[in-house]
């Protein structure tokens, strides 16, 4: 390819609105522009990437003996309800309908479409396991898209999903999956972190993500330096700890005027205490009921641990009209303080529970409150937060458990050490789903024993559009993106200084044959632009080989170098083998 050709309009800035250095790049760099919030075009490099990061995927996932399918993106909507996800996913799942009425969705994952199609073909325990795959577009009404590919509405996934007779079987087929993604990770060359994490909207057991580590990342998990336990934060079930009781006496409680302090921020700022006095009270709807959730100040609550606690089913953090009416109050103001009696017979403080408002409401506390004494929390009225509130004395708990996503500190659940916290991306998500697909989706076989049952599942994704995203994240500098070989839209550039020079024009012109001819992807320079663009232009876009034709072109020599690595002048006629020697080198960070 010769630049003069190529599509790829670089710019030398973008919009103050862009955090990720990735984001900025890969439009700076011409990979791709956005055309809705959440929606971009791949220009001709950033779908070079695409195709390099899919052939991977797809080797290695033949490799380990799964099959590729196309499914469909349109999903009639009935498939979804009969799982339940079309209620549970809510907004986030794309919805239409046909000129007939009927009702569509854009599939944001292929567990429905692929158990009904297998469901239908698997006759007997002869035909398991089998594993399929695809690559595949996805649609997420994501809320808050953000960060360039990170998070998109419309992207690209890599999804497999094996099928067995059994859990030792699944449990094989799994190992076998999670195998090829080590392979894939390894071969991109981007460093990760397996740790345990949540099923979320897929649900199951044993899931886990593979996260790159890296500050600007959305996720946030924790490791243990001792013994490698790893974990995102909402399930790392650290060790409690050593329980004291508390010290401090009772004070007797006290309401104090909070004018429009409502967040925590506010609320500290204006009684000038820290975070950790204060209790969090979260209201949520559990299959329909309000419960309300108690974690400190300073700590995020865990939905995870929190629906865990409760037993599984549908949580939702409750509306504000919901918040309103239990807290009679403004949202933000919401406190354990007469949610329930305190009691047997206990009025329950009459004095508010009048109109539409409901007792007892359950609580769920925090672990950690037990050894807390007077403490802050809402005053379930506008503008009114109470001091000096004790649990026991001013409500009753229902139920004590760890429902607070860990931090840095707390400790490790295998062996007490305190644990390191990072934040990630994640790459990759993995998931046992047993027969929680194939029971309502009828996917059934006949067992050797003459036995009906369900096929057992397991089910695994990997974000291309997300990688490219991930891999800029981490492998940039200040002058532009240095892409691993691995995926990088080219191997080489080939770059003559100077436009006007007959001699650096031919010479550029002989090595580029050369290394096509050799099979490297090449890339020519053939702008009439000055060094300094180009070369600019070049470290921009970030193809990892560089042969740079200049004023020792009549000798016959040039420079080859990596990008943002060091520089050789070589013969002419070496620059192929130095420059596969270079391309095999790690990546620079
Ligand atoms: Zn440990």
């Amino acid at each position: 390819m010769r630049t003069e050709h190529l599509f790829a309009p670089t710019l030398r800035q973008v919009s103050g609105e862009v955090e990720l250095a990735s984001h900025r790049l890969l439009l700076r760099g011409g990979f791709m522009r956005q055309l809705a919030a959440g929606v971009y075009s791949l220009l001709p490099l950033g779908l070079r990437v695409v195709r390099k990061l899919d052939t991977i995927v797809r080797q290695e996932s033949d490799a380990a003996g799964a099959q590729e399918v196309l499914l469909p993106t349109l999903h009639p909507l009935e498939l979804w309800e009969k799982t339940g996800r079309a209620d549970y996913l809510g907004p986030e799942l794309m919805r239409l309908k046909d000129r007939n009425g009927r009702s569509f969705c854009l599939g944001p994952t292929h567990e429905e479409v692929l158990t009904t199609l297998v469901g239908g073909e698997i006759r007997s325990y002869r035909d398991l396991p089998l594993t399929l795959y695809q690559i595949q577009t996805k649609f997420r009404d994501d809320p808050r898209p953000r960060g360039g590919l990170i998070r998109l509405r419309e992207f690209s996934m890599h999804d497999a999903y094996s099928f067995d007779r059994d859990i030792p079987g699944l449990d094989r087929s799994f190992d076998i999956m999670v195998e090829a993604y080590h392979r894939i990770l390894k071969r991109i060359g981007i460093p990760y972190d397996v740790v345990e994490a949540s099923g979320g909207v897929i649900g199951g057991w044993d899931t886990k993500e593979f996260e790159l580590r890296t500050e600007s990342g959305e996720s946030h998990y924790l490791r243990c330096l001792h013994c490698g336990y790893a974990a995102t934060a909402e399930v790392a079930n650290v060790a409690p700890p050593p329980m004291a009781e508390p010290t401090e006496e009772m004070l007797p409680y006290e309401p104090v005027n909070t004018p429009k302090a409502k967040t925590i921020e506010a609320v500290t700022a204006f009684l000038n205490l820290p975070a950790k006095r204060l209790v969090k009270t979260l209201l949520y709807t559990h299959n329909g009921r309000v419960v309300a959730a108690l974690v400190r100040g300073d700590r995020e609550l865990s939905e995870d641990k929190l629906r865990a606690t409760l037993g599984g089913g549908k949580l939702q953090m409750a509306d504000a009209a919901t918040v309103e009416r239990v807290s009679t109050a403004p949202v933000g103001f919401a406190g354990p303080v007469g949610l329930n009696p305190v009691t047997p017979g206990d009025e329950c403080y009459p004095e508010r529970s009048e109109g539409s408002r409901r007792f007892p409401i359950d609580i769920i506390a925090d672990d950690e409150l037990k050894g807390e004494r007077n403490f802050v929390t809402g005053g379930n009225a506008a503008d009114v937060h109470l001091l000096n509130v004790n649990w026991g004395r001013d409500f009753q708990v229902q139920t004590w458990a760890q429902i607070r996503d860990a931090e840095a500190g707390d400790l490790c659940p295998q062996c007490s050490h305190p644990l390191e916290s990072y934040r990630g991306i994640e790459l990759a998500h993995v998931f046992k789903l047993g027969a929680i697909y194939s029971n309502p989706l009828d996917a059934f076989f006949l067992d050797e024993d003459g036995q009906r049952k369900p096929v057992q599942m397991g089910c695994y994704g990997m974000g291309i559009t997300r990688m490219i995203a991930a891999i800029a994240e981490h492998f940039h500098d200040d002058s532009g993106l240095i892409w691993p070989t691995s995926v990088a839209p080219f191997d080489v550039t080939v770059i003559p200084v100077n436009h006007d020079d007959a001699t650096q024009r031919d010479l550029a012109e002989r090595i580029y044959g050369e290394l096509q001819a050799a099979g490297l992807d090449a890339l020519l320079e053939t702008r009439a632009e000055r060094p300094g663009v180009k070369f600019k232009d070049a470290d921009l876009i970030g193809i990892p080989g560089q042969v740079v034709v200049g004023r020792l072109a009549g000798e016959g020599k040039v420079e080859v170098r990596r990008r943002a690595g060091a520089t050789r002048t070589v013969d002419a006629t070496e620059v192929v083998p130095v420059l596969r020697e270079l391309l095999l080198e790690t990546c620079p960070r």
